[in-house]
């Protein structure tokens, strides 16, 4: 069997967030191959103790990549200030064709157009991929999971961090399907009576408040607050309250475009025009939402730059929803050229977290490399970019950790799903299959 057969067996996706199936990525030709160890949502630092701790699984990752897209050369990106985590990869490269490229402490500089310009200087054209530039790029756990998948050791676990208001923030290895609850137990507990959870990061997550869902293959942290924090109280607000507060009080100032990190990068993406359709709803509607089309969605116009406390995020998410609906093809500006700010107007990530008024949980998050057994698991079908799984296990029977319980449908793009725990098969319908031991 190859390397891509093992990494698509092992059911690997993309770890850091969009759960693309690793084998498509693992099958172009390229010239470099990117590890992105940039981490940049407050709070979490998963990447940070897997790269300390595991750092020749990640370059063996790398290697793997190199192998199998043709690149000639590799690149680990990692916040300069992760001088632990330099340490440990630089020990562990042995092969010319890797390098670190050190990064700067701001946010996003885990995106992907930010990361492959910062490491290469290369442009991705606009709705562009990395590929299209001749690059891959995975994250770090990503690339460990790679390493496992050639030693034929399937996805069953998810490095993950879980901080906020819990006594005692950690970083751990959690089985796929494990509940919330359990995980938040792990981290001693939460400190509040009434809180939500912010999943895989504060800036690009969901607000959930069911303890019962469980971790994936993409998750990357339970962030806890109380429900009073500004943050949750912001992101509850109804959709449509939230365009029309923008709607009655945006005064144009621009600082979300201003400090938008892919207008500085040189993309024509302006959220402050996307908010004039707000108000504009029958004259250039279209026109203008086409400015939110290059929108990462990271959050910064919302939560950061405006001044106001508005949305211009949530105007981006619903114009470029609005103009997919419509069937609307993106005709802006082809040219990139970074802004001649573009240095000086990122966003420090030390200042985001005081803006986010959460410095109090910026703590270290100790990694624990315990095992836990637990009684009963949810695994998801549909953990990644593509079909969801189709099971191929009935209630009854009894399953191995990684073991196969979910195929990628015939002729589609997908991941296989494994079982993380040894156990009887207690359901299973289209979206999940529960596990107990
Ligand atoms: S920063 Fe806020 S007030 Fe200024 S243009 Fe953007 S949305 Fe409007
Ligand atoms: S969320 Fe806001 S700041 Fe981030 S890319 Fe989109 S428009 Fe720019």
């Amino acid at each position: 069997m190859n390397t891509t057969d093992q990494i698509k067996n092992a059911g690997v996706v993309g770890a850091g967030g969009a759960g693309f199936p690793s084998h498509v990525k693992a099958n172009s030709r390229v010239e470099y191959v990117i590890a992105n160890g940039a981490e940049c949502e407050p709070l979490i630092h998963k990447d940070f103790e897997l790269m300390v701790n595991f750092p020749e699984k990640i370059v063996r990752g790398v290697k793997i990549m190199l192998e199998e897209t043709g690149a000639q050369k590799g690149i680990i990106g990692i916040k300069a200030k992760n001088k632990t985590a330099i340490e440990a990869i630089k020990s562990a490269i042995n092969d010319k064709r890797i390098t670190i490229h050190e990064l700067g402490d701001f946010y996003p500089s885990g995106d992907e157009y930010i990361l492959v310009y910062e490491s290469t200087k290369r442009l991705i054209p606009p709705k562009g991929i990395p590929l299209d530039v001749g690059i891959v790029v995975n994250n770090v756990e990503t690339l460990y999971n790679i390493a496992c998948a050639s030693e034929e050791i399937p996805v069953t676990e998810k490095f993950i961090t879980v901080s906020g208001a819990v006594k005692n923030p950690r970083t751990f290895i959690a089985p796929i399907g494990m509940s919330f609850r359990d995980a938040l137990e792990i981290a001693g507990g939460v400190k509040e009576k009434n809180f939500g959870i912010f999943v895989s990061g504060i800036m690009m997550g969901k607000l959930e408040f069911n303890l019962d869902l469980p971790i994936t293959k993409t998750c990357a942290g339970l962030i806890v607050l109380p429900k009073e924090h500004t943050l949750i109280q912001r992101k509850e607000q109804p959709e449509k309250a939230k365009h029309r507060i923008g709607k009655s009080a945006c005064d144009q100032c621009s600082y979300c475009t201003e400090l938008c990190p892919r207008y500085i990068l040189g993309y024509d993406i302006q959220p402050h025009k996307v908010m004039r359709s707000l108000s504009f709803t029958t004259t250039g509607e279209n026109l203008w939402n086409q400015y939110a089309e290059l929108c990462c969605a990271c959050g910064l116009c919302t939560l950061y730059a405006c001044p106001e406390s508005l949305f211009p995020k949530e105007a981006c998410d619903k114009a470029k929803h609005d103009l997919r609906e419509q069937g609307i093809q993106w005709s802006g500006k082809k040219e990139v050229e970074p802004h001649p700010m573009y240095e000086g107007r990122r966003t420090p990530l030390k200042q985001l977290v005081k803006r986010l008024g959460v410095t109090e949980y910026d703590v270290h998050t100790n990694f624990i490399s315990e095992k836990f057994s637990l009684k009963k698991v949810e695994i998801p079908l549909s953990q990644h970019i593509g079909s969801a799984a189709i099971p191929i296990v009935r209630v009854g029977e009894s399953v191995r950790k990684g073991q196969c319980i979910g195929e990628i449908p015939e002729g589609k793009m997908g991941a296989r799903i494994h079982s993380s725990i040894d156990g009887v098969v207690k359901s299973v319908d289209e979206k999940s299959v529960v596990i107990e031991k």
